[in-house]
């Protein structure tokens, strides 16, 4: 994600914005998800059906599934965005919507499904028998939507309708701690999943265009409604949104088609250009864009942008260069995030500050933006140190770690500045101390074992070992735990 705060918009130079898993498996889980959607009443009918495959070491007799819709809900107890945001989230006052679980299906027979964990966001499916590894079970829920009037990931706003961690997903199964059932937090991307292969057929008003993780396979329409089916092999979610304002155009990186889907855009080529060169330069850069489209989509959006598999998300209150750079953030999340995996709510600083410095790195190869990469190293420099000033003469001391869960960051500019901010600071360091050509080679090697798996942030150290024939834990730990606090002093 790239979030906007008021913070860093007072003290950046740069454009003001702050943004916001698989294993290597011999097998995917399959997800088949039908939903028919009521533009008027706002709410959505649905079934999700999976193909579950134990891909861990032990068995067991339940399945997690998330259930983020309900962080939306009325009786949540967090809310989905921090106070500063709350005007932007809800433009037309707080609004809630939630997810409802009607009858869940193992191997066809009625399971006694429980909902638990903080705000009913996780849901517990009881298996007849034990799953051992190598094994598989259909898992069928049948379930109903509510949407909230909502600038968010789920929800509905004046131009556009997200539907983002909409369904039940598995939580990912870490063996020898069990599933893995971080709750949602305001702060950052509190996801984490395994990837999987998607069969979607959306059903939704005739007016609208659809925008969607995947690629569309066929759309049939009547006069009053379409339905498209969808298809996404080998992601670890799946997102889409619809709109009766889109346009749509499109071009093509190498082989890669990428669509852009906006409404409100003067210089809708321009973004669209951006979007196709990013997607060039990452694949350059770090490994090719494995998947055969990419969506960029203008959405009503309470942050600069959201990241989703083959779609991003890009707020339609960003302007300007800000803009592109939005889009160059998320795009880069392709690689960090949706191909590479990671637990966003215990290791968020292993795909954010990456794919923020990933951004630099774009701005350097292309200079016709004006966004120098030596702008955005030493403006992030200037901004961190002026955080730590600030917040030391607010707070006394201030924790600079970076590899905390999302709910141990106390403030929204603290999570900014130590995984955005500081996240530049490090790899620029980095940079510095290993030269150019091991950081590329280490960071392609990174991108080639862990494509389409979770890697850990001792994963990504042990291959920077490996590509540099040395240790790098001191380095790492001691940015990663706070220990080098002052970057300089002017
Ligand atoms: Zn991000």
């Amino acid at each position: 994600m790239k979030k906007l705060s008021l913070f860093f918009a007072l003290v950046l130079i740069l454009p003001a914005l702050f943004f916001a898993g698989c294993q290597t498996q011999e097998e995917t889980s399959a997800y088949s998800i039908w939903l028919d959607y009521d533009a008027a009443s706002h709410t959505a009918e649905a079934n999700l059906q999976v193909d579950y495959v134990n891909n861990s070491e032990n068995a067991f007799d339940e399945i997690l599934f998330h259930l983020y819709p309900n962080a939306f809900s009325e009786e949540a107890e967090g809310s989905v965005c921090s106070p500063a945001n709350e005007n932007k989230t809800y433009p037309n006052g707080k609004s809630y919507g939630g997810i409802t679980i009607s009858s869940v299906l193992v191997s066809g027979q009625n399971s006694g499904f429980k909902l638990e964990g903080e705000d009913r966001s996780l849901l517990s499916v009881p298996l007849f028998e034990q799953l051992y590894p190598g094994e598989r079970v259909l898992i069928d829920i049948a379930f109903s939507l509510t949407l909230p009037n909502a600038n968010h990931r789920f929800g509905y706003g004046e131009n556009a309708t997200n539907f983002a961690n909409f369904y039940p997903i598995a939580c990912v199964y870490r063996d020898g701690e069990g599933f893995v059932t971080d709750a949602y937090t305001s702060n950052g991307d509190p996801f984490f999943s395994d990837c999987s292969d998607y069969e979607v057929s959306v059903t939704y008003d005739s007016s609208f265009l659809i925008a969607c993780s995947g690629d569309s396979v066929e759309t049939t329409q009547n006069a009053e409604k379409k339905t498209s089916k969808i298809s996404a092999k080998n992601v670890r979610d799946f997102a889409f949104v619809l709109s009766e304002k889109f346009s749509q155009i499109s071009d093509f990186a190498g082989d890669v088609k990428v669509d852009y889907f906006y409404y409100n855009d003067e210089d809708a080529t321009s973004s669209l250009a951006t979007a196709t060169k990013a997607i060039e330069c990452y694949s350059e850069m770090f490994g090719s864009y494995p998947y055969s489209s990419f969506a960029v989509v203008q959405t009503n959006f309470v942050h600069g942008g959201m990241e989703y598999p083959q779609l991003v998300m890009i707020s339609d209150t960003v302007k300007g260069v800000d803009y592109d750079y939005v889009i160059a953030h998320e795009t880069a999340h392709q690689w960090w995030y949706g191909v590479v995996g990671n637990d966003e709510f215990n290791e968020a600083w292993l795909d954010e500050s990456l794919t923020e410095y990933s951004t630099a790195l774009f701005f350097e190869k292309h200079s016709e933006y004006g966004i120098s990469y030596q702008q955005m190293t030493s403006g992030a420099r200037s901004n961190y140190n002026l955080f730590l000033k600030t917040y030391k003469a607010i707070k006394g001391e201030i924790d600079t770690s970076m590899n905390r869960a999302l709910d141990e960051f106390d403030t929204e500019p603290e999570y900014v500045n130590n995984i955005y901010t500081r996240g530049i600071i490090m790899f620029d360091t980095l940079r510095e101390q290993i030269g150019e050509r091991r950081l590329f080679s280490a960071l392609s090697a990174y991108f080639e074992k862990f494509s389409f798996k979770n890697a850990t942030t001792a994963d990504f150290v042990q291959v920077f070992e490996e590509k540099c024939g040395r240790k790098m834990e001191g380095f790492f730990y001691s940015w990663l735990l706070g220990e080098v606090v002052f970057i300089e002093m002017n």
